[in-house]
């Protein structure tokens, strides 16, 4: 059986066609799914009997399960469960102008960044579509809101599960599936290289942010294991074909670590390594967590670290920092739940 909201508009077309039912269906099917919230199909009541026990025979419809929630005045954490008892995690940012939320993508991340909860923790399989599509639904269900906003920046390496990552990003920018716009979708990337260059080909208007975290390759290699693979040289041709085929910015995060990245040498190595790019930087408080032995910048080192590269030309942002009591942290809350293996 598969969960039907593991199905693109397309996939499910695909799947009419081979049952002789016509394509107009997969709206019918989708306005239940996405404008009506029902969960069953005997509520899908303007498809017919025996069409519905062909559904029901094909499909299932399987959300979430709560299994834990925390809440302060800026974020609302969301502990998962899966049909496999595996736990994800999503975080819900409340914002001025509306809701954005942090997805999931993988249980568990094998690109094993140093300074990273979800990292620690190995990754034991991929998402499927289904289930990052169920962490909005279930949110908006329980949360009683409509996210504006989503970003793959939870637990888990999303170009390592792309085919997956893609499918999730067709059904909720879809117009009758979750109606977000692509302008306000972010997927981060630690920096697998060549997804970025299949990334650029998509025809959706989605943006890229790459955890960058580093401004030469000495630092990277030491708190990134991505970077021998693909090192900030590759990396940058990546991200400058990406702007330049998309016409898009990209985002550099740059996780602030005390001692490690934040000094004025590497900010003016990292005005050296961005200039005259299509990027503007997004500076991250580092939130500490107890089994990793990295610190968060002072305020004085973040001050001086943003002033160097504004006065410079580069554009720069500093991250918000969301749910500071509720472990926001990426991989946090579960990795207090999983214990340590
Ligand atoms: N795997 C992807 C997306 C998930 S991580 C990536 O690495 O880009 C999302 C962002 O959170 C990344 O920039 C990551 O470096 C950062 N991050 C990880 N642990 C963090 C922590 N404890 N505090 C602040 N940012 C963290
Ligand atoms: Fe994985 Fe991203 Fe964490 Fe690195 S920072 S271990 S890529 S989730």
């Amino acid at each position: 059986m598969i969960n039907i909201y593991d199905m693109t508009r397309e996939d499910l077309i695909e799947w009419l066609n081979t049952q002789n039912v016509k394509s107009f269906k997969a709206i019918q099917i989708y306005e239940w799914l996405y404008g009506k919230r029902v969960t069953t199909f005997d509520e899908m009541t303007n498809l017919k009997k025996e069409f519905i026990d062909t559904l029901k025979n094909t499909f299932t419809i399987e959300g979430l399960i709560i299994k834990r929630k925390q809440e302060d005045d800026t974020a609302i954490k969301y502990l998962f469960e899966l049909r496999d008892k595996n736990l994800i995690e999503a975080v819900v940012m409340k914002h001025d102008y509306g809701t954005s939320v942090c997805v999931s993508s993988q249980i568990g991340c094998n690109m094993g960044c140093a300074f990273c909860e979800s990292g620690r923790l190995k990754k034991v399989r991929n998402l499927l579509p289904g289930e990052i599509v169920g962490q909005l639904l279930k949110i908006e269900e329980d949360a009683n809101l409509r996210i504006s906003s989503v970003v793959i920046m939870g637990i888990g390496e999303p170009f390592d599960n792309y085919d997956n990552i893609v499918r999730f990003l067709k059904i909720i920018n879809d117009a009758k599936g979750m109606a977000i716009g692509a302008r306000h979708i972010t997927v981060s990337t630690s920096g697998l290289v060549p997804k970025i260059y299949e990334f650029a080909e998509l025809p959706l208007q989605i943006n890229l942010a790459v955890s960058l975290h580093a401004p030469n390759d000495e630092i990277r290699n030491k708190i990134m294991k991505v970077n021998e693979v693909y090192n900030i040289d590759t990396l940058m041709e990546a991200i400058r074909h990406y702007s330049a085929k998309t016409n898009r910015r990209v985002t550099i995060e740059y996780v602030m670590l005390n001692g490690v990245n934040d000094t004025k040498e590497c900010a003016f190595e990292l005005v050296n390594l961005l200039r005259g790019m299509n990027v503007y930087v997004n500076l991250i408080p580092y939130n500490e967590t107890s089994h990793l032995e990295f610190k968060k910048s002072t305020q004085k080192r973040k001050d001086e670290f943003f002033e160097i590269l504004n006065k410079n030309g580069i554009t720069v942002t500093v991250r918000r920092e969301f749910g500071g009591t509720i472990d926001a942290a990426c991989g946090q809350l579960r990795a207090n739940e999983v214990k340590d293996k």
